[in-house]
């Protein structure tokens, strides 16, 4: 397996002009280039080459693809193998288990940087509990919050002394060299002038799984508003925040016993989970969690409980990021403190019996907390209701385990006021779309996938919606982020700009269209989710997408000479300025991709009233329905002819 990031930067190095001149030779036409294809014998070059979108296309024979797919067909190699045969051109490492010299150096350096760190904890666990400076200010701090000394050492919290240089200057003195200083993020290097990062900061190390000090997080005693409360070790070879939860080094024997893991957000709050006699505490450092941090704490329970302040907007806001927790299968509970109280003060106010006792009575599994929290914002607002019903849907959706998903169907149904079958049906739905479940985890593929051998077509395109489809998925690609329309307010003056890809997934969504082609569904899926995050994925994220049925579409869309959709090809020629026509080419569009799937679902209808005959009830009910579609076709066929006029 080669990592998505690994691919990404061979996608980005692997300029398809260079990486097909090796083979062919290319001369310059216009903004592409021409050469003689290297896959069938030809006298005069119909091969092109694009470099802006990373492609080329033959037109004598129709291979096509980007640059990895030239190496695959050239070098006959696997998608895995033309990626390697890549990353060695461009000089790009691939993770692979082999040690070379390098890798050798790095190790020590890592070592280096770990006696470093371990000595600096040392050091200001001496200044906290000994230094004149560290008692006054530091130790104070903490007994003044009821902190025990003996949760103190247990973390191994200390003190850096407020004089710029102290720590660099002792650790120097002892022999530490300044190259580990730096690297391990404790010495700041300024053209020479060295100083502590921490200075004047009570220090919580960060420990690994195993106690080593990887980092630290400091903070500031005296107010000072022009520094930051908070001061984190930065990214170093051996601490990444993203892999390390706070407090996991302490936790995880009781994690393992308790069978549970609690959340917190910040230090103090561990340690005073831990004062008030709750040690499976860690604390996620006020970020949302990584799949890595998730996956840590799934080494030793599957189960974890979220901390969270009684402040409603926070808790809207952490709700949401929560689905990736449910993705790798844990079981999430939620317990919301009094309003205004967080974990280190409320487990202050109360005695530790009633801390306990608070935090058993108030779990709540997850989705039933989210269900009611969101429902109690809908109130009866049907819209409002309805995405509701999607967000709930969503997060049972993305637990793997089939029988904890029924339990949640069945509660979620209740709580909602719905049938079991529409909460369940809708859930089936949304975990067969290729892209829900693949979202984060496309998997780079071992078996050899030429570019046109995407899976599982549907095989009558005539009679399917296969082309107005492709046509809505083109124009997303091409023109996802171009401005369809502007709406001023002429009260508030505020500008409302809708693109081509607001306009299209609006439409689609509001009738609850579905793309049947499964490749064509999974890019729909990824640009609705994208550009509900703000970012309209183009041309090249396609083109270079990971998934090889995909980003062969992609090639094909930008290649291919295509037929048009009907209403195109009656109306000529307009493949050099469909661009200035966009205003009427997206709505057009998109109406004859709903008469497509009007059509097929009167085809449907008309099969449904001859199984149902005889039963006259249920044949008059059928027949309403037909007649609402050709209604709906005649209105559809009215704005399309107005349009084509
Ligand atoms: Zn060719």
């Amino acid at each position: 397996m080669i990592d998505h990031s690994t691919i990404e930067r061979i996608f980005d190095a692997a300029q398809i002009t260079e990486v097909v001149q090796e083979f062919v030779s290319l001369k310059k036409r216009g903004v592409n280039y021409l050469g003689l294809c290297p896959f069938h014998n030809e006298k005069t070059p119909s091969f092109t080459v694009s470099p802006a979108k990373g492609i080329f296309k033959c037109f004598g024979c129709g291979k096509g693809g980007n640059s990895v797919n030239f190496i695959m067909e050239h070098e006959h190699l696997s998608y895995p193998e033309a990626l390697k045969w890549l990353a060695k051109k461009y000089h790009i490492e691939i993770e692979e288990k082999e040690v070379t010299p390098e890798e050798i150096a790095k190790q020590n350096e890592r070592e280096s940087m770990l006696v470093v760190t371990q000595y600096a904890a040392k050091q200001f666990s001496e200044n906290l509990f000994h230094g004149h400076e560290g008692m006054a200010l530091g130790l104070s701090y903490f007994r003044e919050r009821g902190f025990r000394d003996a949760i103190l050492h247990k973390f191994d919290v200390g003190y850096c002394n407020e004089k710029r240089d102290d720590f660099t200057r002792k650790a120097l003195d002892a022999g530490y060299r300044s190259e580990y200083l730096v690297l391990s993020g404790l010495t700041i290097d300024k053209e020479g002038y060295i100083f502590d990062r921490f200075a004047g900061r009570i220090m919580f190390p960060i420990h690994s799984l195993s106690g080593q000090v990887l980092g630290f997080g400091g903070r500031i005693i005296k107010s000072d508003p022009k520094a930051a409360k908070y001061v984190n070790t930065p990214e170093t070879e051996i601490y990444h925040k993203s892999r390390i939860v706070y407090g996991i080094f302490q936790a995880r024997q009781a994690i393992i016993k308790e069978d549970r893991c609690f959340l917190v957000e910040g230090y103090t709050d561990v340690l005073s989970m831990h004062e008030a006699g709750v040690e499976n505490v860690v604390a996620s450092s006020g970020t949302a969690l990584t799949q890595e941090q998730i996956r840590l704490i799934k080494r030793f329970t599957p189960n974890i409980t979220m901390l969270y302040d009684g402040d409603p907007a926070g808790v809207k806001a952490s709700v949401r990021g929560t689905d990736m927790v449910l993705e790798e299968g844990m079981n999430v509970r939620i317990v919301l403190l009094p309003d205004g109280e967080d974990p280190d003060s409320y487990s202050k106010k109360v005695s530790e019996e009633e801390f306990r006792k608070y935090l058993k009575e108030n779990e709540t599994d997850f989705i039933r907390f989210k269900t009611r929290l969101l429902l109690d914002e809908a109130r009866e607002d049907p819209v409002r209701r309805a995405n509701l019903v999607r967000e709930v849907v969503r997060s049972i959706a993305v637990i793997p385990d089939q029988i904890n998903r029924t339990i949640y169907v069945k509660e979620c149904s209740l709580l909602l006021g719905m049938p079991e079958e529409v909460v369940l049906d809708e859930v089936m739905k949304l975990r067969k779309q290729q892209s829900f479940r693949d979202r984060n985890t496309w998997p780079v593929q071992d078996a050899i996938v030429t570019p046109q051998a995407a899976p599982q077509r549907q095989k009558k395109r005539e009679e399917t919606s296969y082309y107005s489809e492709k046509e809505i998925l083109r124009l997303l690609i091409r023109y996802g982020a171009e401005v369809l329309s502007r709406v001023t307010d002429r009260e508030t003056g505020t500008e409302t700009i809708t693109t081509v890809a607001d306009y299209i997934i609006s439409e689609i969504e509001e009738d609850e269209l579905k793309l049947n082609d499964p490749v064509f569904a999974a890019m729909y899926e990824e640009i609705k989710f994208n550009t509900g995050q703000g970012m309209i994925p183009g041309e090249r994220h396609f083109v270079h997408h990971p998934e090889p049925a995909i980003s062969a579409t992609a090639v094909d869309m930008l290649t291919e000479k295509y037929t048009l959709s009907s209403i195109w090809n009656t109306r000529g020629s307009y493949v050099e300025t469909e661009d200035m026509k966009l205003k009427e080419l997206v709505p057009e569009t998109v109406l004859s991709f709903k008469s497509d799937k009007i059509k097929i679902l009167q085809k449907e209808l008309i099969k449904e009233m001859s199984q149902a005959k005889g039963d006259d009830d249920r044949v008059a009910i059928l027949q309403e329905r037909y007649k609402v579609m050709t209604s709906l076709q005649k209105k559809i066929a009215y704005s399309l002819g107005k349009r084509v006029v």
